[in-house]
């Protein structure tokens, strides 16, 4: 094959560039990784031509991918069939869930129909919002009493019944990290301090880098500051989420533990009457859908609008198809189920 036909092959199976590219990625650490791939997705894009043909590929590969993981929409009448005698247990996640993610993470409001739905839904079932978040800010987000809130990716639980009530804290199971990681958080922000668009975020028990408006050319720099500093503290790890790195302490608890903790809390744990329902779109929630999975007993719904990997079941492509599915849910809650004894969530 000679450069001009090879060249024509690239340019007609830009595909081909990442299967080339793939063994060598392996061995990079995550974010550089993902930044390489990103890259090379991008220059796959160009070689592949138009981007309506792009998008037609992505449709056909978004088409295939709901048979895979049905719409929780249109799935619905099905999905509820089998559920009408046990009791349903909703947890949501916050960014990307109930609110669009957008350029400032400090206005990811979520709209006034979504809290309505989300109060609506909540004066039917017992509901929880487990977000990344600190806990106090996504409550201040959602703006709903009443609800079981986690922060932290389910490191900081508070329950409106709990025990310790006064101080609205339930558990919190990485507490004697809490001095170490304001410290971190303080090494990063001065460490950071120079690269412009960064925001290291406090959440709590987990340590935000966002880097949404860092500059293509300075995430490298971000990400090796971002390992230098971390290899201090061994006890702690770095996750990758949607422009963002997220630092969270070393421990055995994710937001799977927080779902069963307030199953458990509620007296729901280990019964097959209860049905735990879940939505989110984070990387973090894969570890609750897994538990969902493995007990075989749940509904986990990923919000995704590209085909992605997911241990969920069905699909939801947006927050604006989370609204119609949580509006539908509490209007089946009216119809067909009877009364129970959940507190009238109110602002
Ligand atoms: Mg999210």
């Amino acid at each position: 094959m000679n450069f001009s036909l090879l060249f024509s092959h690239v340019l007609l199976k830009g595909k081909s560039v990442l299967l080339i590219f793939l063994p060598f990625t392996f061995g990079l650490p995550a974010l550089r990784r993902t930044l390489l791939w990103r890259s090379i997705m991008g220059l796959s894009g160009l070689l592949s031509g138009h981007r309506n043909s792009v998008q037609g590929s992505d449709f056909h590969n978004y088409t295939s991918w709901l048979k895979q993981y049905p719409s929780g929409l249109e799935s619905f009448e099905s999905i509820m069939k089998e559920l009408p005698r046990k009791k349903i247990v909703v947890f949501l996640d916050y960014d990307g869930t109930l609110s669009p993610i957008v350029d400032d993470p400090d206005r990811a409001f979520m709209s006034p129909e979504m809290r309505e739905a989300v109060r609506e839904v909540a004066k039917g079932f017992p509901t929880a919002i487990i977000s990344g978040r600190s806990r106090e800010k996504v409550k201040e987000f959602v703006k709903l009493r009443n609800l079981h809130y986690a922060g932290s990716h389910g490191l900081d639980i508070m329950s409106p019944n709990s025990d310790n009530e006064a101080n609205g804290v339930s558990y919190q199971p990485a507490k004697k990290f809490l001095p170490k990681i304001q410290q971190i958080k303080r090494v990063l922000e001065e460490e950071t301090r120079k690269i412009e668009g960064a925001l290291v975020e406090d959440n709590t028990f987990c340590v935000s880098v966002h880097f949404r408006h860092v500059h293509e050319r300075e995430l490298a720099e971000l990400e090796k500051k971002v390992e230098t500093v971390m290899e201090k503290y061994p006890d702690f790890h770095v996750t990758q989420g949607k422009k963002v790195m997220e630092i969270r302490p070393t421990i055995n608890w994710n937001k799977g533990h927080a779902m069963e903790y307030y199953l458990h809390s509620l007296g729901h744990n280990d019964t097959d009457d209860v049905v735990p329902l879940y939505i989110g779109d984070d990387q973090t929630d894969e570890d609750a859908f897994k538990v969902i999975q493995r007990k075989g007993h749940g509904i986990a719904i990923l919000v995704a609008s590209i085909p992605k990997h997911t241990n969920a079941s069905y699909s939801l492509k947006d927050p604006s198809e989370v609204l119609a599915f949580l509006l539908r849910l509490a209007r089946w809650r009216n119809s067909t189920a009877p009364s129970i004894t959940t507190p009238s969530p109110n602002i």
